[in-house]
């Protein structure tokens, strides 16, 4: 199968190597015998819904959120109905900020948010950075990697957090919860990339954006060996654990 992506402001959210996400997710869908086609869908450029399988947005720094914040809302609409059709997201640190209703920073700018997630941040005085680990009840897996944010992300009632903190600060470093996730669409604050420490959520999402694909149910991947990347989940995991959540 040929999955669709539509990378969301490669050029300016980009930060602690999120677009290896990409990398990562097209040597595992080519693996399974898949090609991942990657779009870069920028400023100005269209959402045209039903054109990607998976929309995927890293992070980036106050400043380039400013700069991507308006024309992003421009693309609300179309984004909301791209996922309403079963497209997957992914979105890392600044870029899921962005999907909530709103980011105000430290000097209360508050920056618009697509409103795709039951969510709010408001940036706080410290900076909240380090390695983290967290408990995936929903999927009976743990997800390690690195945090470095100012915002305080508030879920809303009943919104569904990516997972428990069992290192580190999470969302807002008192709530004990990190990302959210709804249906399809998963946003987090963990970089490093993601993917080559936690190939389980990178399976996942290749699933949901491959049963995108074909209009069915998402398949079950055949299994790889995975044995660098679980040696880095355990060392990330590691440091998590002796290092995370200090400010
Ligand atoms: N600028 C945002 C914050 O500081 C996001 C940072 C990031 O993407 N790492 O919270």
């Amino acid at each position: 199968m040929r999955i669709r992506v539509g990378h969301l402001y490669p050029d300016y959210l980009n930060i602690y190597a999120d677009r290896g996400n990409m990398a990562v997710l097209a040597r595992r869908a080519a693996w399974r015998g898949h090609e991942l086609d990657v779009e870069s869908v920028s400023m100005g450029d269209e959402v045209r819904p039903g054109a990607h399988d998976l929309l995927y947005v890293g992070g980036g720094q106050d400043r380039e959120q400013a700069l991507v914040a308006v024309d992003l809302t421009a693309k609300a609409d179309a984004v909301h109905e791209a996922v309403a059709a079963g497209a997957c997201v992914l979105a890392v640190c600044g870029g899921y900020q962005l999907l909530g209703r709103f980011y105000r920073d430290r000097d209360g700018v508050e920056l618009p948010g697509i409103g795709l997630l039951p969510l709010h941040t408001i940036a706080g005085e410290r900076r909240m950075i380090g390695d983290v680990l967290l408990d995936c009840e929903w999927a009976g897996r743990t997800l390690a990697g690195f945090e470095n944010h100012a915002g305080r992300t508030v879920l809303d009632d009943g919104a569904t957090p990516l997972g428990r903190v069992v290192h580190g600060f999470g969302n807002d470093g008192e709530s004990g919860f990190e990302g959210c996730r709804s249906g399809r669409i998963i946003g987090t604050y963990l970089h490093g990339p993601l993917f080559p420490r936690n190939p389980w959520l990178a399976d996942w999402l290749l699933a949901q954006a491959l049963a995108h694909a074909s209009g069915g149910e998402p398949p079950e991947l055949e299994p790889l060996a995975d044995e660098l990347e679980t040696v880095a989940h355990g060392v990330a995991a590691e440091r998590a654990r002796t290092r995370g959540g200090r400010f």
